[in-house]
């Protein structure tokens, strides 16, 4: 508080007490003491005296009360005191205030240039430091961002790709994902299916944001794409409302809706699509925020699906798609363990094309590559989606069958038998009959040992060729008789 201020406050209190005395002395009929009582407000103001509402207040507070004042004398003789010491009081006011002239004065007037030069200043420096506290905020969020971008690019898998993604989304929409959102909104995202053009859900695992409510499968058809054109990015605020993707709703309750491509080199690696049940549910700024993110999903996305192509082709053969030998013994190193910790049994077929040679003496060594082309196709198919089928090397062939009896593993080794030999291969307008022979053998009943397993199974093809060939036979330490 200011000198001046500390008078006016000193002089309030006297004055108060002067009113109180009066009103003591007279009683309290008199209705215009209580227009005296602002003049303590007059001189209170001396506390706000840089601000130009005291200046306002001062001003205001002098006509009330000198009018309530002159109406009192009017009325009431007695007042003639309240008058006379009302005086008094602002006499000794402006006589102790040193800066009585802000009463009289325009407040900016009073202020020196620096005084106004400071001011500016010190508004400007607050206006500055909260743009400064806003940009760090901001900066934080943007680190964080940029951290969880590191973070995706250290990640060749893809399914751990996908969650920190999702944990990047929810940090970038806290509205929507926050502890306080009401798990609306769910986050799904797609990938490119091998030649059909069409998009694949991939599925979530072990995270809180789910994709519950989008379909398995996005044809490219129904994402209104123009043809030969990238997808555009996409907000709708009611999607049952939009007849462009009237088949992308579907079953679904969704309404509002953000599609963002994940597009890389001018290529469709992904799709990322977040949907809420509110009409309306997504804004710009949400929609902004999806696309920058969705720049950084990107490129972690396509390292994972290279990684994962490279993967696939060290273990895959080119010419029948099964895997390849050395992918198979790592495996069958793998399930002999697990069946060892579980107790479980393990089946191995081994199968050889039969007379192959001729076939490609006859029609040619391009003929016989499309024959063990299709006969990989049938075997994978009667094999079943637990096995493993594997090209063993040439004409020859490994189905690695986990958890499976060998009683079983024969019911599946007659099949691909007979279904081979049942349907022709056509190529080239050559129509071919081919036919395999089959050797069983099981873990842990005929070898426990990874290499006594393969032998074992291989010594029953051998019995199956020597025994007239397209046959089934099943190790037996004798070899003397075909399966039944
Ligand atoms: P068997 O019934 O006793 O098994 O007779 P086979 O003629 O099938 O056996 P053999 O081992 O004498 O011949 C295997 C042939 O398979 C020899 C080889 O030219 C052919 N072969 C191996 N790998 C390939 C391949 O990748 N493509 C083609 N076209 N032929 C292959
Ligand atoms: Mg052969
Ligand atoms: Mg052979």
């Amino acid at each position: 508080m200011t000198r001046c201020g500390q008078n006016r406050s000193i002089l309030a209190g006297i004055y108060i007490l002067i009113l109180c005395l009066l009103f003591l002395g007279r009683g309290s009929e008199n209705a215009h003491h209580f227009a005296l009582l602002l003049w303590p407000l007059i001189m209170l103001a001396g506390y706000w005296e840089d601000t130009p509402g005291a200046l306002i207040v001062t001003i205001l507070g002098a006509i009330t009360a000198v009018t309530g004042s002159l109406l009192g004398v009017i009325s009431h003789g007695a007042a003639v005191a309240d008058i006379i010491a009302m005086g008094l009081i602002f006499g000794l006011t402006m006589m102790l205030s040193r800066d009585w002239e802000v009463l009289l004065k325009a407040h900016k007037a009073v202020r020196t240039p620096l005084e106004r030069d400071l001011a500016k200043v010190e508004r400007k420096a607050r206006l500055i430091r909260e743009q400064l506290e806003e940009y760090e905020s901001r900066l934080k969020e943007l680190i964080k961002l940029y951290e969880g971008a590191k973070r995706l690019l250290g990640i060749l898998e893809l399914h751990p790709v996908l969650t920190e993604a999702r944990s990047l989304v929810a940090q970038s929409l806290p509205r929507h994902f926050g502890s306080q959102a009401d798990k609306q909104v769910q986050l799904a995202f797609y990938i490119p299916e091998e030649g059909t053009g069409d998009f694949q859900k991939v599925e979530v695992r072990g995270h809180e944001i789910l994709d519950m409510g989008f379909p398995e499968k996005l044809p490219s058809s129904d994402l209104h794409r123009k043809p030969d054109k990238l997808l555009n990015p996409l907000r709708v605020e009611d999607l049952t409302l939009d007849p462009r993707l009237k088949v992308l709703a579907g079953d679904t309750t969704f309404h509002a809706l953000m599609i963002i491509p994940l597009i890389m080199h001018e290529r469709e690696i992904g799709i990322m699509m977040l949907a809420s049940h509110e009409v309306s549910a997504f804004s710009a700024a949400d929609f902004n925020q999806m696309e920058i993110l969705g720049k950084q999903i990107v490129f972690a996305l396509r390292k994972t699906l290279l990684y994962h192509k490279v993967q696939t082709l060290s273990i895959t053969d080119s010419l029948t798609g099964l895997y390849v030998h050395r992918h198979f013994q790592e495996r069958l190193r793998e399930e002999i363990r697990r069946a060892e910790r579980y107790n479980q049994f393990l089946s191995l077929i081994m199968l050889d094309l039969d007379h192959f040679k001729r076939v490609n003496d006859q029609h040619g060594h391009q003929v016989g590559d499309a024959v063990l082309s299709e006969t990989a196709a049938r075997l994978r198919e009667q094999a079943g989606s637990t096995a493993l089928a594997a090209r063993y090397g040439g004409e020859e062939f490994a189905v690695l069958l986990p958890n499976t009896p060998k009683a079983k593993a024969i019911q599946i080794a007659k099949a691909i038998n007979s279904v081979i030999q049942a349907s022709f291969i056509e190529v080239g307008g050559v129509r071919l009959n081919i036919t395999v022979s089959c050797g069983v053998s099981t873990y842990p009943e005929d070898a426990i040992e990874q290499e006594a397993l393969i032998t074992a199974a291989d010594q029953a093809l051998y019995e199956a060729k020597r025994n007239g060939r397209n046959l089934v036979m099943v190790f037996t330490p004798s070899f003397d008789k075909p399966a039944e």
